[in-house]
């Protein structure tokens, strides 16, 4: 697997926000989201090949028992299903982050999914070459439902950027099956204080109507937006 990093801090967002965790962020991604907070594992990919038996050695260097699979697009992985095997038998609870385009079964503990909106697009980056490619492949609802329905627990996430999106998203979330809206999660976007904070008030008063969780950035809050963190 391309390995972008690996570090030991605290999950900062979802349903396990807060708990200690080894986050291996794959390197690579099928989409080109405008406002991605890591361009590192997709606009400009970096990092160098790593076995699974050498990010299984890493993640034991540290005390969590959590790892958290992340990128990029870490279903995109060809040793995605191997590495999750690996991480189950060393006795990690295994959460995977996955925009949800792309479904292997594979064996873990929690389905991060966060499907992206329109307000990914990119059309305001590279001159806009990379549009077509991301709106085709940005939303697929039979993989979203595949991983709600194999998963032992998942959660939706979304980024939001202005109260419109909520419409999209409750558009998304009627043609899905299995949910409660304590699995949807509502995340402002920003890679600030000040633009998650410009955000969050509006966005708990929507929590409020629909039942959904506000999700804030906890690693944002804490560190600012710092690699490694
Ligand atoms: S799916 Fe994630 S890693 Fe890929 S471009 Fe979007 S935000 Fe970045």
């Amino acid at each position: 697997m391309k390995l972008s990093e690996l570090f030991y801090s605290v999950q900062g967002e979802g349903k396990l926000m807060g708990v200690p965790s080894v986050f291996v962020r794959a390197s690579g991604c099928n989409l080109r989201c405008t406002w991605c907070d890591t361009p590192y594992s997709s606009w400009q990919p970096e990092g160098e090949d790593v076995s699974v038996a050498q990010i299984v050695a890493r993640v034991q260097e540290q005390r969590a028992r959590h790892v958290v699979i992340t990128g990029g697009e870490p279903m995109i992985m060809p040793d995605i299903a191997e590495l999750c095997v690996a991480m189950k038998g060393a006795g990690m609870h295994v959460t995977i982050e996955t925009a949800a385009t792309v479904f292997e079964p594979i064996e873990l503990d929690l389905a991060s999914l966060s499907p992206k909106l329109a307000n990914s697009t990119p059309h305001d980056r590279e001159g806009g070459r990379f549009v077509a490619m991301h709106e085709k492949q940005r939303l697929n609802v039979q993989v979203i439902q595949q991983f709600i329905d194999s998963s032992p627990d998942f959660q939706l996430k979304f980024v939001v950027s202005a109260a419109a999106d909520l419409i999209e998203i409750e558009e998304l979330l009627s043609q899905l099956n299995g949910w409660l809206p304590a699995d949807v999660l509502l995340m402002p976007e920003g890679i600030d204080v000040e633009a998650l904070a410009s955000r969050s008030i509006w966005l708990v008063e929507a929590c409020k109507r629909t039942g959904f969780r506000f999700c804030p950035r906890l690693h944002v809050l804490l560190y600012g937006h710092a690699r490694g963190t």
